[in-house]
């Protein structure tokens, strides 16, 4: 069973683990700060190294309770202390633009009482569908500044993880569709922009809005009567 520490901090960027299994070019670990990808946000990248050795880790892979990291050369055998670094430069534009993305949510929702449906991201730059009958072109110059009115609002983005009862009694999360989650799903992840959007959320996001820097709404295409698609970039810098 991996221990899967980016759920309760996104920011280790480095660590030590266990090798405890391997299949072909994979290994399962004790403990992973690996994301794997999942909720319209691409799993991590990055390198393992061990004493005689190094490789890529070029997928993740999830396995039952196991993370699977699948190397780009012989893995090393069972055992074996590893230690594991992320492409870090990567991984945290990924998490300033997810959190940009439920900025987004929050706004839309708040302002227009349009449900998210679903989303993507690479770095820098994501997507997120609406049903969101009203939406128009005189929308985004709107849109756009109320996001970056609430980032600059530098509100906290915290992160919990809830017995399902307890997560299926918040309006806030029911509106997200938590109700489709599998039955065999006992803990709900939850990311709260404090004062704005809650969700449930296995993603990695940046502690705080203001991280996320300016961030431009690019453009929107209808995808039909109700469903809408927005698009975001964000600067390279905060
Ligand atoms: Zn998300």
């Amino acid at each position: 069973m991996t221990e899967h520490l980016y759920q309760l901090d996104s920011y280790v960027r480095e660590f030590d683990a266990v090798v405890t299994a391997t299949d072909g070019p994979s290994v399962a670990l004790d403990r992973t700060a690996f994301y794997p990808g999942g909720g319209g946000q691409p799993g991590d990248a990055g390198n393992l190294t061990w004493a005689g050795g190094s490789a890529r880790v070029v997928k993740l892979t999830r396995q039952g309770p196991d993370l699977w990291h699948v190397l780009d050369g012989e893995p090393p055998p069972q055992g074996t202390a590893v230690h594991g670094t992320l492409d870090w430069e990567r991984r945290y534009q990924l998490m300033r633009t997810h959190t940009a993305l439920h900025v987004l949510c929050g706004v839309v929702w708040r302002d227009y009482g349009a449900p998210v449906t679903g989303g993507n991201m690479e770095p820098l730059k994501g997507r997120m569908d609406f049903e969101f009958e009203t939406m128009r072109k005189e929308l985004v110059a709107e849109i756009e500044a109320n996001v970056n009115a609430e980032i600059e609002k530098a509100h906290d983005v915290r992160v919990a993880i809830l017995p399902r009862e307890e997560a299926f009694q918040i309006p806030d999360l029911i509106r997200t569709k938590i109700n489709l989650l599998p039955p065999q799903i006992q803990e709900v992840r939850t990311v709260e922009i404090v004062g704005l959007d809650l969700q449930a959320d296995g993603g990695t996001h940046v502690a705080n809005t203001r991280e996320v820097g300016r961030v431009r709404v690019v453009d929107y295409k209808s995808k039909g009567a109700i469903n809408k698609r927005i698009y975001m970039e964000l600067e390279p810098e905060a």
